[in-house]
């Protein structure tokens, strides 16, 4: 579970060919991170891989299932939003069993969940507060928990630490690899930071204008970046 193909995956909007046909493997327990400057076009690759956006060219395989044209929730992965996506009025015992209520699963199985999750991400404490008693990182657990409950095959994260200030941002980074490690569950995530790419990735896919530059381990990129972009971007001694 959690291995991705993409298989001359392209997107255009209208005119404009944001992403140009593109193959990507992605191994099952992989941590990948998409990184590149503002509008290469990462956030768009993200949402073709959760089924947010349509491809117009080619296929995505996930577990050896063609995914292409499938609605998002049948895909069997979660999209991790950032902290301001819970809804204020609920507790956080009710934020993250939302999407079990929605799927109606028994209560004594969403509590069951919930708890399981809470415990995972250390907020067994905080399950009757709402969001508003929470600090930003509690938050942003409180948002991974919602994706943890689905139990997808991959976790898929735009930027999630984009809304949290410098000490938390560092806090959060080291709480989503330890949760990685946890799990062992393939994991997606996008950033234009690359201090974030390089300290989380097991493979980072480095994107320009929508382009696949380079996709290798930090060290690999850091040693022998193909290009200039990737050299400047990666920040190697070149
Ligand atoms: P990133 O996440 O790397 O900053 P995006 O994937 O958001 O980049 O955007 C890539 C490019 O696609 C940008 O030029 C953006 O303006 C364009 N784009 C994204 N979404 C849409 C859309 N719904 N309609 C038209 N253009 C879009
Ligand atoms: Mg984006």
């Amino acid at each position: 579970m959690g291995q991705i193909t993409l298989s001359g995956v392209a997107k255009r909007f209208g005119e404009a060919q944001v992403i140009p046909p593109l193959d990507l493997e992605i191994q099952d327990g992989e941590f990948v991170v998409f990184v590149g400057p503002s509008g290469c076009g990462k956030s768009t690759l993200l949402r073709l891989i959760a089924g947010l956006e349509d491809t117009t060219g080619g296929r995505i395989i996930i577990d050896g299932r063609d995914a292409t044209g499938v609605s998002p929730a049948q895909r069997g992965l979660a999209m991790v939003f950032q902290s301001y996506a819970l809804y204020p009025h609920m507790s956080v015992r009710s934020n993250i069993a939302f999407p079990l209520r929605m799927a109606g699963l028994p209560k004594a199985e969403q509590d069951r969940k919930v708890e399981a999750a809470a415990k995972v991400l250390n907020l067994t404490s905080y399950l009757d507060r709402r969001p508003g008693q929470l600090s930003g990182g509690q938050r942003q657990r409180v948002a991974i928990g919602r994706a943890i409950v689905r139990e997808p095959s991959a976790f898929l994260f735009d930027e999630p630490l984009s809304n949290l200030d410098a000490a938390l941002r560092v806090g959060m980074r080291m709480e989503i690899s330890e949760l990685h490690e946890k799990l062992r569950t393939t994991m997606i995530y996008v950033t234009h930071d690359q201090v974030e790419a390089m300290t989380m990735a097991d493979k980072i896919v480095v994107l320009n204008a929508g382009r696949i530059e380079q996709v290798g381990s930090p060290l690999d990129l850091y040693r022998s970046p193909r290009n200039i972009f990737v050299a400047g971007f990666i920040g190697s001694p070149k």
